[in-house]
């Protein structure tokens, strides 16, 4: 962290506009990346739509503009995720696109407009830029595979028409891809989308990217080196792997919830590497009979733990409620519930010995930097991937397959105390010291950050 400050050296005081996908994972991670490239020099102008806004006053030296004052709560869905971007896209494009007409007409010469960075899910933002001629740089918070899968799905959008789905698959993946098994993967991926709305969005996201003239990631090249080889080989523009974005700026979060710090005093009582945490992230959501497994679960695993019970967690219902009475007595005795946790102090306390996740890449990226070892139960979407990387490539957490009571007991004592998970666990820290690595001087990270201050100066 340290080294990252003083790396830089003078940056052209130009203005980023950032572009802002408004769900609790995305937000935070801009706001970290422009807090960084503010420290830099730069100033930031971050345009986001109304809903989920960002509170402007965490962030007194960015101007804010909210683009569209149209979007009413009802048309979102947290979890639709297709219906989302489609709809936040549909309806931002044209405020943006004047929003941004009107900041180049009074445009300072002092603090010119260099590029838009944009988060891939609103790529409208790639449009506005080309109608502009100004330069687009794609900001991808999850991991590099994901543009390569929606790459793989595609290769050539514009020209295959939406067609078929695993037709497309390019074959000529390399072993560490391949043992990925994107193809399966997309197989396996239950989706309620009609694959051809799916493989629209894919295909406009690809067609962005392409248009873009840099592209940066939230990922640490030790983590994704293949992938990452293989998206400069398939797009023009310049790469910049320059996670973990939560390590740039720590403090510069927006969380969308109020954290609940009191289990960090719960946590100091307990003793080291004891406490199994566990959060399923922002969005997923399950049933009632669902929750009770993992309920049970924890209570029958016999070791602490700490869960993050958060509203809308299970679907159509008062969170506590299902719940047994005798399961909140075993509470009382060994558990703490939030309903949001400071989630990024949890994984780094010494009390913690294990994360319980649905593998978000927010999460799954927290976890590796803290040496955590993971046990993944995924939902949705690239939760899917992320668990493939984790548990088969890095081997650095344990699948839980099916949520069952007694299956789930054997996992959580595999992960946390018996003989079986300790490579998992020896791995997590091996993870977590090759994480440090990237970050300070001369690190992979380090030293692409640097590039990319390079890269937007020249603009
Ligand atoms: N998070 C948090 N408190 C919680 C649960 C989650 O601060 O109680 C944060 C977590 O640190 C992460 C984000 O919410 O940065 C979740 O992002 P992720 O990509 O893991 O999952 P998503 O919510 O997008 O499914």
């Amino acid at each position: 962290q340290q080294g990252y400050i003083s790396l830089l050296g003078e940056a052209k005081a130009s203005r980023l506009v950032f572009v802002v996908y408004p769900f609790q994972g995305h937000i935070n991670r801009m706001l970290q990346l422009a807090t960084f490239l503010h420290s830099k020099g730069f100033s930031i102008t971050i345009m986001h739509p109304q809903f989920n806004s960002p509170n402007p006053s965490y962030h007194p030296e960015f101007t804010f503009i909210p683009v569209t004052d149209n979007l009413s709560e009802s048309k979102l869905l947290p979890g639709d995720l297709l219906g989302d971007i489609k709809v936040l896209n549909k309806i931002c494009q044209l405020p943006f696109e004047l929003c941004m007409k009107k900041m180049l007409e009074k445009e300072d010469r002092d603090n010119p407009i260099s590029c838009v960075i944009y988060d891939v899910l609103m790529h409208c933002a790639q449009t506005v830029a080309n109608r502009l001629k100004l330069p687009g740089i794609a900001l991808r918070t999850s991991a590099a595979a994901t543009i390569l899968s929606y790459f793989a799905v595609f290769p050539n959008p514009l020209e295959q028409g939406f067609g078929s789905l695993l037709d497309s698959m390019a074959e000529e993946f390399s072993t560490e891809l391949q043992s990925l098994k994107l193809k399966e993967l997309h197989a396996s991926i239950k989706t309620e989308y009609p694959p051809d709305a799916v493989l629209e969005l894919r295909a406009i996201i690809t067609s962005a990217i392409k248009d873009s003239s840099a592209i940066i990631i939230n990922t640490m090249s030790y983590l994704e080196r293949e992938a990452l080889t293989k998206i400069q080989d398939i797009f023009n523009a310049s790469i910049f792997p320059v996670g973990p974005f939560h390590k740039l700026a720590p403090t510069a979060s927006n969380s969308l919830l109020q954290e609940d710090r009191s289990c960090i005093s719960w946590l100091d009582k307990q003793t080291p590497k004891s406490v199994l945490y566990v959060s399923f992230g922002s969005i997923v959501s399950m049933t009632e009979d669902e929750l009770l497994e993992v309920a049970w679960g924890l209570a029958n695993s016999e070791l602490p733990f700490l869960w993050v019970l958060r509203p809308g967690l299970v679907r159509g219902s008062d969170l506590l409620e299902p719940l047994p009475e005798i399961f909140k007595k075993r509470v009382e005795e060994r558990g703490c519930i939030v309903e949001w946790a400071p989630q990024q102090d949890l994984l780094a306390h010494s009390a913690v010995g294990g994360f319980w996740t649905h593998c978000g890449w927010n999460s799954t990226l927290e976890s590796i930097c803290e040496g955590v070892p993971m046990l993944c139960r995924p939902f949705f979407g690239d939760q899917f991937l992320n668990v493939r990387y984790v548990c088969h490539l890095w081997r650095v957490g344990l699948e839980l397959e099916e949520l069952e009571r007694e299956k789930i007991v054997k996992a959580i004592r595999k992960l946390m105390v018996d003989g079986e998970g300790e490579e998992v666990r020896q791995r997590a820290v091996e993870f977590k010291d090759k994480a440090k690595l990237c970050q300070i001087e001369g690190g992979s990270s380090y030293c692409s950050l640097n590039d990319l201050a390079e890269h937007i100066s020249s603009y």
